[in-house]
């Protein structure tokens, strides 16, 4: 483990009997000194989120607790499996949040004490808060498909955290015969990027198409519609007919077993036996947030629409995938948004005032082929205690457009990506 601008004053290791005994968990705003806030999980979420907090209340000691150096971003990583660009684009460091005075302590968080208000590190030390941050991104559900375990994805790789999954698919796919058959098996919701299946099935078709093109892609489905599905199946039947093949819950979709030694994917209609098999996994929350007990039956956080405060235990919050966000889906996007309004109601937290209670945005940007890019957008505000999408001020792209607006709306996802990456570790 390795610690840069480590501020010693935020780590205590004393017991929390002690912490308490000498009154560390008390609010340092009491003191009239800043707000102590521990972020844990730097992506997109947790990341955005330290660095408008520190903006907002530059007083504030802001510490940010990520398990790797190196950050993997999984959007544009269906690019990497496809062969259209290389991992190290998906790369970035936490040299600059450093340099705007946030701690950045390279650790893994393993337990929260919630009632000293400490995050316990992998090494015993323990970092003392007012108001905790959990933005963890996802974990597996290991036990949901049987067959599927953390051996068998080294077979049938899920590639749904970015790096070296997202390599084994595609090293998969280049040793792949011509004439063979990709299996992707795609989750009932909720999970993280619900458009992403299918941009991954639409990029694959796109390699096939140019590289293998006698070979067949199967996408077997948990549901019966996703997200763009209108948009998908019209740009599959211009760009990929006869190549794709969808087959929904209600016509046997669900993969109910998997068998790593022989590529097969089972479903209620039958078996599947796959060249490469994708499987992409039911998914619950990270689990530090299942560890702090923020997480419920459905393995994800309830929280306070306003505040990000888990419904759970007080003084956690809990941002980005983690989270229950409502009508708000699984994204990157949906994290940044989520992140800036967690920080902006903790600015006034820690103050002493009411957090305002904010509007937040989520665009979606799939790429079908490198040139041809589709949309969905929204605008969310709370509505009893849950996101709730504002009626009329999303859409998704027109399903007829020129192949010249497409290609506009890859550029707008090249752009996006570049200016999400560029504001949370640029
Ligand atoms: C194939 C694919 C394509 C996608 N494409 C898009 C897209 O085009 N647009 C879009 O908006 N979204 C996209 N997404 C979704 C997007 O990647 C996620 O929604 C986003 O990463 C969520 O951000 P997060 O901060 O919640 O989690 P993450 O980005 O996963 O960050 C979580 C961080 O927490 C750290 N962490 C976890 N536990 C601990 C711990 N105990 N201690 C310390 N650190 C910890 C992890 O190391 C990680 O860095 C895509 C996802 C996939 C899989």
């Amino acid at each position: 483990m390795t610690r840069t601008n480590v501020n010693r004053r935020d780590f205590l290791t004393h017991t929390a009997a002690s912490a308490a005994a000498l009154g560390l968990a008390t609010p340092a705003i009491a003191q009239n000194a800043g707000g102590r806030v521990v972020v844990v999980g730097g992506g997109f979420a947790g990341a955005t989120c330290a660095r408008a907090l520190k903006r907002l209340d530059p007083k504030a000691s802001v510490t940010l607790v990520e398990a790797s150096e190196t950050f993997t971003a999984c959007p544009f990583s269906n690019g990497v499996i496809a062969g259209l660009r290389d991992l190290k684009a998906q790369q970035f460091d936490y040299k600059k949040l450093g340099a705007d005075k946030i701690t950045v302590t390279f650790a893994s968080a393993s337990q929260i004490d919630a009632d000293a208000r400490a995050v316990v590190l992998n090494d015993g030390a323990k970092l003392a808060y007012d108001r905790l941050v959990l933005a963890p991104g996802i974990d597996i559900r290991w036990d949901a498909l049987p067959g599927y375990n953390e051996a068998a994805a080294e077979r049938m790789p899920h590639a749904w955290r970015a790096g070296e999954q997202t390599l084994l698919l595609r090293k998969q796919l280049e040793s792949m015969e011509d004439g063979g058959l990709v299996v992707i098996s795609a989750p009932a919701n909720p999970f993280r990027c619900p458009p992403g299946p299918y941009e991954r099935a639409s990029l694959i078709a796109h390699y096939l198409k140019t590289r293998k093109p006698k070979s067949k892609l199967l996408i077997l489905d948990a549901k019966d519609a996703f997200s763009k599905q209108g948009l998908f199946l019209g740009a599959w039947k211009e760009l990929y007919p006869e190549l794709i093949e969808w087959v929904p819950l209600s016509k046997g979709g669900r993969v109910t077993e998997v068998d790593p030694k022989s590529n097969t994917l089972t479903t209620e209609f039958g078996s599947h036996k796959a060249a490469v098999a994708n499987v992409v996994p039911p998914q619950k929350a990270g689990r530090i947030a299942e560890t702090a007990g923020v997480t419920d039956k459905t393995g994800w956080c309830p929280i306070d629409p306003v505040t990000f405060e888990s419904k759970l235990r007080p003084n956690i919050h809990v941002i980005g995938d983690a989270c229950i966000a409502g009508g708000m889906p699984k994204s990157a996007f949906a994290a940044n948004s989520q992140a800036k309004g967690c920080a902006a109601a903790l600015a006034k937290l820690l103050n002493g005032e009411k957090p305002d209670e904010p509007k937040l945005l989520n665009t979606c940007y799939s790429l079908v082929a490198p040139d041809y890019g589709i949309t969905v957008a929204g605008v969310y505000t709370p509505v009893n205690g849950q996101w709730t999408d504002v009626k009329g001020a999303g859409g998704v792209s027109p399903a007829k457009a020129p192949r010249s607006d497409r290609q506009l709306e890859a550029n707008f996802a090249n752009g996006w990506f570049n200016t999400i990456t560029g504001e949370v570790f640029g």
